[in-house]
């Protein structure tokens, strides 16, 4: 194989990524006008349905505009040698391999970031403001991507930093240092998360006394379930849109809810809702995907290590001399195919796990106020009620509303 085989090899992958998902985004389009599932007939009355037709509309003329922009930038930038480019320019300002491949990073960060900020603020400044979604105001705004932009400068230099000094040291076997280094991370991320990143963006109160913590309560006492930490995030600063997550594990264990989901749910809704994460956590689906994660990272760091050294690789860019920032680039085109794969089934087992949660709720509080609660969230956020099945293969983590509902309307 010839530099310029890869070269091609790299466009053909792109390209072909760009078609499968633009298929896929048209095949989901069919569907918007489809009629909604029996079970769902009476979610919206007929001008909240015209309104959900034409959010989803809006948002699939944005998502087309963005990846033919994209696309078209990648394929222009690769033509005319971009990365040949940002690698001279950062091999000028830098002495030490470990410096350049920093700075290299820096600067295709820098890039990418920027290009995207007009989507970003289009999405949210038009296409959420239209439908009445969006709370957050234009500084703040700006003060979330100042805070992220510096987060990810620290916590992503630092962290390719060490790559690159186990590189230095260590050779190909830098891999496997750097897989434990991403080990320990994720499960230091998982455990403090809501105590380190999430006050960086948002006030997090503990839920006050009254009857919804007392019903919380009772359910997590009947479950036999040691939950101390119940948290109220101030999602409505950004958007009106409702949601709960779980983090951590242990004394660590926590249970966030959006102040957006108390106030557009009942008790009983909010706590079946949480009855769905506490079966989560019950049924080790947080600490299954923390090492399905991980093992996946391993199989891709390992494969990284085979090729990155590969002057195939640099030439096939326009390198003429092999260095680790070059080489993980085109590996990352190159794994695109395997990315699609570990996609597909991460999907197919969080779509799983969706049911046996929903089955858990179901069996230990009750199907009835799961069900009212996922069609209100549902109905406050448009969600599209006709997704394509081919679309939900390939990009829903959870199923479809109207086969959560069936699933939980059945032997109940
Ligand atoms: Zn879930």
């Amino acid at each position: 194989m010839t530099s310029e085989l890869v070269f091609y090899l790299i466009i053909g992958l792109i390209a072909f990524n760009f078609l499968l998902e633009s298929y896929l985004d048209y095949l989901n389009y069919t569907k918007f006008d489809a009629q909604p599932p029996a079970q769902l007939e009476d979610l919206y009355d007929e001008s909240e349905y015209q309104k959900s037709q034409a959010y989803k509309k809006d948002k699939f003329k944005f998502g087309l505009v963005q990846s033919l922009f994209s696309v078209t930038l990648i394929l222009v930038f690769l033509s005319f040698d971009g990365f040949e480019i940002v690698n001279s320019i950062a091999r000028e300002y830098a002495e030490h391999s470990i410096m350049v491949s920093l700075l290299f990073f820096g600067i295709l960060f820098s890039g990418s970031f920027l290009l995207s900020l007009p989507f970003d603020y289009y999405f949210t400044f038009v296409i959420e403001e239209r439908y009445d979604f969006n709370t957050s105001s234009r500084s703040l705004f700006w003060l979330d991507k100042f805070k992220s932009i510096l987060l990810t400068l620290v916590l992503g230099g630092v962290i390719l930093g060490l790559i690159l000094v186990f590189y230095s040291y260590v050779g190909t076997d830098f891999w496997w240092y750097t897989w434990i280094l991403v080990a320990f991370i994720s499960v230091l991320l998982n455990m403090f998360y809501a105590k380190l990143f999430v006050p960086l963006f948002n006030k997090q109160t503990p839920l006050k006394e009254g009857e919804l913590r007392t019903e919380i309560e009772t359910y997590a006492f009947k479950m036999n379930f040691n939950l101390k930490n119940i948290f109220v995030i101030d999602g409505s600063k950004r958007s009106k849109k409702a949601n709960a997550y779980f983090s951590g594990f242990g004394s660590e264990k926590r249970i966030t809810l959006f102040d957006t989901l108390i106030k557009d749910l009942t008790n009983e809704e909010v706590v079946a809702v949480l009855a769905h994460e506490v079966g989560h956590y019950k049924k080790n689906h947080i600490l299954i995907n923390l090492v399905v994660s991980i093992i996946t990272v391993g199989f891709t760091l390992w494969l990284l290590s085979l090729f990155v050294s590969e002057p195939m690789l640099a030439q096939a860019l326009g390198v003429e001399e092999p260095s680790f920032h070059i080489g993980l680039v085109a590996f990352s085109f190159l794994y695109a195919p395997i990315s699609l794969l570990t996609g597909i089934l991460t999907n197919i087992l969080s779509r799983k796990f969706e049911f046996q949660a929903d089955d858990f709720a179901k069996s230990t509080y009750t199907a009835e106020h799961l069900i009212s609660g996922l069609k209100k969230l549902a109905k406050n956020s448009l969600s599209n009620l006709t997704p394509h099945s081919a679309y939900v293969f390939f990009h829903y983590s959870h199923p479809p509303l109207s086969e959560r509902l069936k699933n939980l309307e059945n032997n109940s």
